[in-house]
């Protein structure tokens, strides 16, 4: 048998913004596409209509396009498989529902939201082993089984509603292979007869997806653990539609796990534990909710993408710092983890540093550019390029070098009280105004010149080194922060030092 030609599929549904575990799942499809020279789909699953959020679908590809995992094939490219956005292919689907209705495989049911109820009620007081719809209760229902087939025909062509279940077997052993957990058995008495298509004339996400990774001629299935208990229902749904023979494989990928490794990293999570779950900010039109997101939070693309590679696998080697070339290179399902995998914000913040540093200065500039000139911070690109040489060792993110570093733009506005009680005494001007005295005077406003006149000076007059760095720290940053303060008062030149100076004067007397 010749080796089938790799076609996977992204299928998100866009019921909202996509979660970090999400943007995984995408690359791990994307990783294997291209180590395999095969195809990467993005699919749109948008058959739930009461799930549907406006601004999600165009959030996903450019999420997507941030972290350069490109498909191609799918929606917005199109392709030999178009429409890739399921809510367009509505026709297709109900041929096949009907054929598995034809083979009884599937049947017409009739139930309304009340009699549903009343039976899941009934079943839960009985202490039932599945109280879901199933081939245990489905003869007690009202369907195409239960009704005389003319009642069945004539609700049909009044209009009535119905739904299409799949007749789930009683009692059955359903096997399948998973690249990452291996053999998977489940009993089909656990499961249920899954609306595979709903009142409203759409299919439910489990017959769409079946018909549609079939036709797309999807060889693998690389989705997330919490579609594990749908897979032997895809697994049937193949069989019952003759497709067995073109049945993709599976790979179910781990869950991410909160930081504590206790649970699931949930959308919840990330601003209440302090760390972006999204790839991007998302904003909640209704209401009005900020999400944070790793771009915004100053992560490099790089950095995210090879922190999510890591989630879940690895390369078998120690190497952390991965390119997407290289993931490409080394990436294969069978160093895939079964096992959840951890989440550590720390260690992201890490590997932002680690991009951050085979970034040279004059990259950093460029990009720090745009953001300087939006905040309208009137700096040049030589002047900028000095902050990050001075600073670029004790930096995380972009965003750092200006919000954590303001003094380099402007005189401070406000004293750290705390740092003034402890630091700033009765002799504290006169002192400051000593030395200012003393750099007035010197033409190489160097660091290193700096500090050998001001030194002197002070070693002159007897005083301490300590309590005039600290005065002078105070007089130009405000605070405890920055790096030397003979680099800062370079940085920021003679003129501006000087009048650091008085300002501290004027308003800490
Ligand atoms: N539409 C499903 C989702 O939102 C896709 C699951 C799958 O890949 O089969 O995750």
């Amino acid at each position: 048998m010749s080796e089938k030609h790799i076609r996977v599929r992204f299928a998100p549904s866009p019921t909202g913004p996509l979660h970090m575990g999400g943007v995984r799942t995408a690359l791990f499809n994307y990783l294997f596409a291209k180590k395999n020279g095969g195809d990467f789909i993005l699919r749109i699953e948008d058959t739930d209509q009461n799930r549907y959020v406006t601004g999600a679908e165009e959030y996903i590809i450019e999420s997507l396009k941030w972290c350069s995992i490109e498909f191609n094939e799918g929606v917005g490219i199109g392709g030999p498989h178009a429409p890739y956005r399921q809510s367009e292919r509505k026709e297709i689907y109900r041929q096949y529902a009907e054929r598995l209705v034809i083979s009884g495989n599937a049947y017409y049911a009739f139930d309304t939201a009340e009699e549903l109820e009343n039976m899941r009620k009934k079943l839960e007081a009985e202490k039932a082993h599945n109280t879901s719809y199933c081939a245990a209760t489905r003869m007690t229902m009202r369907n195409s089984f239960t009704l005389p087939q003319t009642e069945t025909q004539t609700l049909i062509r009044s209009g009535h509603p119905f739904v299409i279940r799949f007749t789930m077997p009683a009692d059955k052993e359903v096997t399948f292979h998973d690249l990452i957990r291996q053999s998977v058995t489940v009993n089909s008495s656990t499961l249920d007869d899954k609306v595979l298509f709903k009142s409203d004339g759409m299919p439910t996400y489990h017959l769409a997806n079946v018909v549609d990774d079939y036709l797309m001629k999807i060889s693998h299935v690389i989705r997330g653990e919490e579609w594990l208990p749908s897979a032997p229902l895809h697994v049937l749904l193949y069989k019952a539609l003759g497709w067995e023979s073109d049945m993709p494989q599976f790979a179910h990928l781990p869950l991410l796990l909160k930081p504590d490794g206790k649970g699931k990293l949930s959308k919840r999570d990330g601003d209440r534990l302090g760390f972006p779950v999204f790839p991007i900010q998302w904003k909640d039109t209704a209401t009005g909710e900020i999400f944070s997101g790793y771009r915004e939070s100053g992560y490099f693309p790089g950095a995210f993408v090879n922190i999510l590679a890591l989630l879940g696998w690895n390369p078998g080697t120690e190497q952390e710092i991965l390119s997407m070339d290289e993931l490409v290179q080394l990436f294969s399902l069978d160093k895939v983890q079964k096992a959840g995998a951890r989440f550590d914000p720390e260690k992201a913040k890490w590997f932002n540093q680690q991009y951050m540093k085979a970034l040279s200065s004059e990259e950093i500039t460029t990009l720090l550019m745009p953001m300087i000139e939006e905040l309208k911070i009137n700096v040049c690109h030589d002047y900028v390029k000095k902050v990050v040489d001075a600073i670029r060792d004790r930096t995380v993110f972009l965003k750092d070098f200006i919000y954590n570093a303001r003094y380099f733009y402007s005189s401070p506005e406000e004293y750290d009280a705390q740092l003034v009680a402890k630091k700033w005494n009765s002799v504290t001007p006169g002192l400051l105004k000593s030395i200012a005295g003393v750099m007035e005077q010197l033409e190489d406003f160097t660091a290193s010149n700096l500090e050998t006149k001001v030194k002197e000076w002070l070693e002159s007059n007897g005083i301490g080194a300590g309590q005039a760095m600290n005065a002078l720290r105070l007089a130009m940053v405000g605070s405890n922060n920055g790096p030397g303060i003979f680099l800062i008062m370079e940085i920021i030149g003679k003129e501006e030092t000087l009048i650091r100076i008085e300002n501290a004067l004027n308003r800490l007397m």
